[in-house]
């Protein structure tokens, strides 16, 4: 009898653990999904005023054009109204498509033509930089399930960074590799590289490396954030691998069936 007992023992005290916990998670859920709506909200509602500030501070510029003395704090009202509204719009694709994707948002598609229609405007940007940038596919076409706007920003974002921290004479190599199971598209730069001991926190809202370094480039630390978001929303995985001096590797697998 002893030998039945201590199991069913230990299973009742880890069923009643395991109810316990469900129950103590829920008050953590509730208020999480109160700080994602408020995120979403106060971003929404940060974005006409915005708005309002930028589109006079324009028109402010071109009513003073004649009057230098005013140019200058005009213009950084015009800056900063940017920026600003860039970091709105970031915060809120961030609380909006947290862990679910509107299943009507879906397209079937083929990554060979979906990165080659990105590389044009990238390439203009990387070559004012000096920089040469690639694009390799393979013959076979590769077909993700995926929301195209979505991806479509995982993809700027990282070839963007790999543009602004890289230097003069450097390239970026846009990769799309066959896997089974998987689709692959690598990022690599030959820039500056990540410290490793900064890379386990590159993927965090507003975590930037050295800011000194990063100052300039005028970014907020949350463009790796969101790309992250995205790629798990799709069922897939972000990995960075990365030397100091070299230069990093951004890879994105999504799964070539389609996530629930
Ligand atoms: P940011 O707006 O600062 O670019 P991200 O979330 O895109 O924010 O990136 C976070 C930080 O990771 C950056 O500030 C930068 O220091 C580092 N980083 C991102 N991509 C690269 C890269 N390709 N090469 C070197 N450092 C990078």
């Amino acid at each position: 009898a002893l030998t039945l007992a201590v199991p069913l023992a230990l299973g009742l005290i880890g069923l009643t653990g395991w109810l316990l916990s469900g129950i103590a998670m829920q008050p953590i859920r509730r208020s999480y999904q109160q700080l994602q709506r408020f995120t979403a909200d106060a971003s929404h509602e940060l974005r006409s005023p915005l708005s309002a500030i930028l589109t006079n501070a324009q028109v402010g510029l071109m009513l003073a054009s004649d009057e230098a003395r005013f140019q200058p704090p005009l213009e950084n009202i015009v800056d900063s109204a940017k920026s600003m509204g860039a970091l709105v719009n970031n915060l809120l694709l961030l609380a909006r498509h947290q862990g679910r994707l509107a299943p009507e948002s879906l397209k079937l598609l083929t990554l060979n033509q979906f990165l080659e229609a990105i590389v044009p405007q990238f390439r203009v940007l990387a070559e004012a930089q000096g920089l040469q940038l690639n694009y390799e596919q393979p013959e076979q076409a590769i077909q993700v399930w995926a929301d195209p706007d979505l991806l479509r920003q995982v993809i700027e974002n990282l070839l963007s960074n790999a543009c602004k921290y890289n230097s003069t004479g450097g390239s970026v190599r846009l990769q799309l590799v066959p896997h089974p199971g998987w689709a692959v598209v690598q990022v690599i730069d030959t820039g500056i590289g990540i410290p490793a001991v900064d890379l386990p926190y590159i993927f965090d809202r507003f975590y930037r490396v050295d800011t000194a370094r990063s100052l300039d480039s005028g970014g907020s630390g949350l463009g790796l954030a969101i790309v992250q978001q995205i790629v798990q929303t799709h069922g897939g995985q972000i990995y960075v691998t990365s030397t100091v001096g070299q230069g990093s590797t951004f890879q994105v697998e999504l799964p070539l069936k389609p996530y629930q």
